[in-house]
């Protein structure tokens, strides 16, 4: 990027005040990928940013970049939507912000990836229109893993690379999150640590892959999926990126409180 002015759309990934006056924010565009940059003055010039510096937000961003600083300076925003759906409803907020925060977390600054930001979008359009949180999450888990080319294999054996056909041991196959996907008979046996997997939810886990955003809602997986991708997307996307996220424990926190969370 050479230094000038820019305008791009953008999804507001994180903000919080900085100084005095001041904003920092992290944003996902359409065509700059991740991008992080000062408000300045933003608590203060309420006509120019009141209302459209809020995570989860989709504006029209106006910045000016300069090499010789990390930050981009933002020198206004005009919203776009405010997905104001997402906002009345605590559990339903924390999943938007957990779809955010995993977004950061899977991209750096300086890579372009317009994909991801339509994909971003769409999903929290699908939750802002009503959609099943949880069950978003979980799809968009799959789609950003896939598009940022993460997503586990489900036909051969991630460690010998033998092809997997049949499940080893009673109906499950056998999941490796360290190595990122399916362990045949002789690789479980060798200690692989493995978690169980039904051949249908790993087909399921493939048709959600494949299918294009707007149609999954077509989708209706059964409590069997629920209980086996969960557990085994949250394990290989910590492992993936080396921690966890603050909005995932969040979120764990309120089932624990409440089970018929989400
Ligand atoms: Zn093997």
């Amino acid at each position: 990027m050479k230094r000038g002015h820019y305008v791009t759309e953008a999804i507001i990934l994180e903000s919080f005040d900085f100084g005095e006056s001041d904003r920092i924010l992290g944003f996902c565009t359409r065509d700059f990928g991740k991008v992080k940059g000062i408000a300045k003055g933003a608590r203060r010039s309420r006509k120019r940013f009141v209302g459209r510096l809020e995570p989860a937000s989709s504006i029209k961003l106006f910045f000016h970049y300069n090499e010789k600083s990390e930050l981009v300076r933002v020198d206004d925003a005009a919203l776009i939507n405010g997905f104001d759906g997402l906002r009345g409803d605590m559990e339903i907020f924390t999943a938007a912000c957990y779809l955010v925060e995993l977004t950061g977390a899977f991209t750096r600054p300086g890579d372009s990836q317009p994909e991801v930001f339509s994909l971003l979008k769409s999903f929290l359009s699908f939750m802002d229109n009503g959609g099943e949180a949880l069950l978003l999450c979980r799809f968009f888990e799959v789609k950003l893993l896939s598009l940022l080319g993460y997503m586990p294999g489900f036909d051969d054996c991630v460690s010998c690379g033998e092809v997997v056909s049949s499940p080893v041991g009673g109906e499950l196959f056998r999941f490796s999150p360290i190595k990122g996907g399916l362990l045949c008979r002789g690789c479980v046996v060798t200690g692989e640590k493995a978690v169980g997997l039904s051949a249908g939810t790993a087909r399921f886990l493939q048709a959600v892959e494949r299918m294009g955003p707007d149609k999954l809602h077509r989708l209706r997986p059964g409590a069997l999926f629920t209980e086996e991708a969960g557990p085994l997307l949250d394990t290989f996307i910590k492992i993936r990126l080396g921690h966890g996220l603050k909005t995932k424990s969040f979120m764990e926190q309120m089932q624990s409180i409440n089970p018929g969370a989400y």
